[in-house]
């Protein structure tokens, strides 16, 4: 040892001695300022401690949060909505929105929904407004975003686009409430755009902390001996946990900054143990406190510094919490960037991962994310940067090579590769694959980077509607084909809009081609053509429209039919209904109203019900249906022996007049020992009050074969093919001759 290091010792030992005598002497002497020193350590220590547990909920918790869109006509009437639903959403919530939507499109906006993801609850509530219902959808999955299956949302993908650059930021504008538990504390982000189209768009995360046990934990951590009150500016409950009262000098009151929350905490301490120890306690205790205050000095500044690098990542909007990625905020900010050069654009997906994450659990589901984003980011050229655009996708850009759009197909093939390798997680494996939508600027005409990527979206959305686990790109076909359907929609919409839709009649006939009634069937002129029913009817679904629609073809067919049936007479009138419409409770008091308006009788409706394809809606329907055969409705069962309906359900059905056998089924009537079937089935329906009517009768042949079966009920080409109202003369009693000329579909 050096004499200087000794030297130094000695100094250091004087040093020690000398403080350890002064702190003796300072705690002899002012014994009340070493305790208040101590609860001032004490409360720093629980302060930065409390801010960590806070922190880190927040940084948890908004990897989850909802983001999404809302259309709202006005301001005001959405905040008062929100504001009166926020308090109810139950704890283990981390997501939910509130949509007003007329309450005819409620029912195809729920099936949507579940279609979309199986975890959603979908609540319906009353509106203010008459025609519209408040739905509050809300994902009971911590990872699941509403809105994040965009193929689901037409349009919606698009809106999204724009969310993202002010997603991120923290808390701009955001409004506490307490959740249902009294220590729930649930921030809610928001933030407010008005798109160029005028319409409103909110982007919502919602981030809920659990106050008791962050509170808990800090004083925990802090020792025993000390109690605190804790107390958020706009949040009524306060809370108090460990020593109910300070026993001793006082309370020591700090004010703790964390994200948008402002804590107030008084902390107290048990003092009687600090006045009772000995001088030789004393200085142990000093000793101890040195240590622990430089143990506590570096943890709370590890601790600040941990703060401090939350708060960084909290702000620093351009990377993703899990994978270190950068975000679909980088994504647009990179596409600007490259704005005017080739870029490509490859959406990825992984396939099934919902299944992975629902039945290993999310922390594996986490896992084979941080891996697959390794795995991609290893194969990756210079030319490819890679970002977590939310959940299971990825959003690849490649730039800076002229052939931008071989480039990304290559890219695709190698990720792909590089995905579909199993993934050992604990003793697990998992496989699972990448569909990939591309779309480049040497297929489009791309004004900005959104457009590339929402076009890279929908190549993605085919991909999966093919099967998954392949490749589509965006291209001049893709791209006509999306403007003729979007066209298509647009056009129906506006149709359905104007009630534009015209009621064709076809007679049903008895076995002297006698007319008992007439089908209503619609049709739709295009630029003056007529569209199929079989084209335009599945977009009518898609859309939601199903019930106007069959609100449209009823309204019409009723005024036409009454107005020019003859008084007395026992001709009914068949209208098509979807199961859309039969699960709407308001269904039957309309049908009952547009009977009254044109004063028919409601036995002469018949219903015609499509039992196959009620699926699991059958509980709500059976209600519907009763409610209806109340009235005095009747119901036939249409295109039975289809597969879109059987025996099973349909004789549960209330009012059930009759069963319409469908042409396929027509046709086996030709086999002898199909009608010997029939025959027996014939007379059983019928002994039940059950009509049996054969649709599809082309020929006489057609004819005499049902008629062979017993069927006494006929509606095909071979009397009359659908026509328009105007060629059609409801009061005529027919028995046999008018209708076997074949009026063919006008367009006028
Ligand atoms: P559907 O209810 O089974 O109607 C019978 C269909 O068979 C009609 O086709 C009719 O034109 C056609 N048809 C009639 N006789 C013959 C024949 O002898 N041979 C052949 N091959 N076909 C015949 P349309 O009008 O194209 O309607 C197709 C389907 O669209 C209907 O089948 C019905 O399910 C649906 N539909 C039509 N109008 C409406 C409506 O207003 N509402 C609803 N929800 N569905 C409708
Ligand atoms: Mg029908
Ligand atoms: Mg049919």
């Amino acid at each position: 040892m050096t004499r200087l290091s000794r030297v130094a010792l000695a100094a250091l030992g004087i040093i020690g001695v000398l403080a350890t005598i002064v702190a003796v002497g300072r705690f002899d002497d002012d014994a009340v300022r070493r305790r208040e020193a101590a609860r001032n350590e004490g409360a720093a220590f629980i302060g930065a401690q409390v801010v960590a547990e806070i922190q880190e909920s927040i940084t948890a918790a908004q990897r989850f949060g909802l983001v999404t869109i809302a259309e709202w006509p006005e301001t005001a009437e959405y905040e008062e909505i929100w504001a009166s639903f926020a308090p109810s959403l139950p704890g283990d919530s981390t997501a939910a929105v509130v949509f007003e939507i007329a309450t005819e499109d409620v029912a195809a906006f729920e099936q949507a929904e579940r279609a979309i993801t199986p975890g959603f609850t979908v609540e319906r509530f009353d509106s203010a407004d008459p025609g519209y219902a408040l739905v509050v959808a809300r994902s009971a999955s911590p990872e699941m975003a509403i809105g994040s299956d965009l193929a689901g949302q037409p349009g919606l993908s698009e809106r999204l686009m724009m969310v993202p650059a002010t997603a991120l930021r923290v808390f701009e504008s955001d409004f506490r409430t307490e959740g249902t538990s009294q220590n729930q504390l649930q921030l809610v982000r928001r933030l407010v755009s008005d798109g160029p189209d005028g319409l409103r768009r909110d982007a919502w995360s919602i981030v809920q902390i659990d106050l008791t046990p962050a509170f808990t934990n800090a004083l925990e951590s802090a020792g025993p001996g000390f109690g605190a009150r804790f107390a958020i500016e706009g949040f009524e409950n306060d809370a108090s946990v460990g020593l109910e009262e300070a026993l001793g000098d006082g309370v020591v009151r700090r004010d703790e900054v964390v994200g948008p929350v402002e804590l107030t905490i008084d902390v107290w301490s048990d003092d009687r143990n600090v006045q009772t120890v000995s001088r030789v306690g004393v200085v142990a205790a000093g000793l101890t406190i040195t240590l622990v205050v430089m143990l506590l000095a570096s943890l709370a500044s590890s601790m600040l510094a941990n703060r401090r690098r939350a708060r960084v990542d909290a702000r620093d909007a351009r990377h993703d919490h899990l994978t270190g990625l950068p975000n679909r905020r980088w994504v647009n900010e990179h596409l600007r960037e490259l704005n005017g050069q080739p870029v490509a654009v490859l959406f990825c997906d992984l396939d099934r991962f919902k299944v992975v994450n629902d039945s290993a659990g999310h922390a594996a589901g986490d896992e084979i994310l941080v891996e697959v984003s390794k795995r991609m980011c290893a194969a990756l050229d210079d030319h490819t940067k890679i970002a977590r655009f939310g959940g299971d996708e990825f959003l690849l850009v490649c730039s800076g090579v002229d052939d931008v759009e071989s480039h990304a197909k290559k890219v695709a093939a190698e990720i792909r590769e590089v995905v579909a390798a199993p993934f050992a997680i604990d003793t697990s494996e998992f496989r699972t694959s990448l569909s990939v939508g591309i779309a480049s600027t040497q297929h489009m005409v791309a004004s900005d980077g959104n457009e590339l990527v929402r076009a890279a979206d929908v190549a993605l959305g085919l991909c999966k509607q093919r099967g998954r686990n392949g490749v589509v790109t965006y291209d001049d076909r893709l791209r006509a084909a999306e403007l003729d359907r979007l066209e298509l929609e647009r056009d129906l919409q506006q149709a359905l809009d104007d009630g534009d839709m015209v009621v064709y009649y076809q007679p049903l006939v008895g076995l002297d081609r006698e007319i008992v009634s007439y089908e209503a069937l619609v049709r739709w002129f295009r630029n003056g053509d007529v569209v199929s029913p079989a084209d335009f009817l599945p977009v009518v679904e898609e859309i939601g429209r199903m019930c106007d629609l069959g609100e449209v073809v009823l309204r019409q067919a009723v005024a036409q039919f009454a107005a020019g049936v003859a008084p007395g007479s026992a001709v009914t009138l068949h209208v098509n209904v979807d199961a859309a419409q039969l699960v709407v409770p308001a269904f039957p008091g309309m049908v009952e109203s547009v009977l009254q308006e044109h004063g028919l009788q409601p036995e002469r409706l018949i219903l015609e019900l499509t039992e196959g394809e009620w699926g699991e809606s059958i509980e709500e329907i059976l209600p519907v249906l009763d409610e209806l055969a109340t009235l005095g409705v009747r119901f036939a069962i249409d295109d039975f022996g289809t597969g879109n309906s059987g025996m099973g359900r349909t004789l549960a059905v209330n009012g059930l007049a009759e069963i319409k056998l469908d042409r396929s089924m027509v046709n086996q009537l030709f086999d002898h020992r199909n009608r010997t079937f029939f025959s027996g089935f014939t007379s059983t329906v019928r002994e039940l009050g059950i009509e049996v009517i054969a649709e599809g009768i082309e020929t006489e042949e057609d004819m005499r074969c049902a008629a062979a079966t017993g069927i006494d009920r006929f509606q095909g080409y071979l009397f009359a093919r659908p026509a328009p109202a105007s060629d059609i003369d409801f009061a005529a009693e027919s028995t046999g001759g008018p209708f076997v000329a074949e009026p063919l579909l006008r367009a006028s």
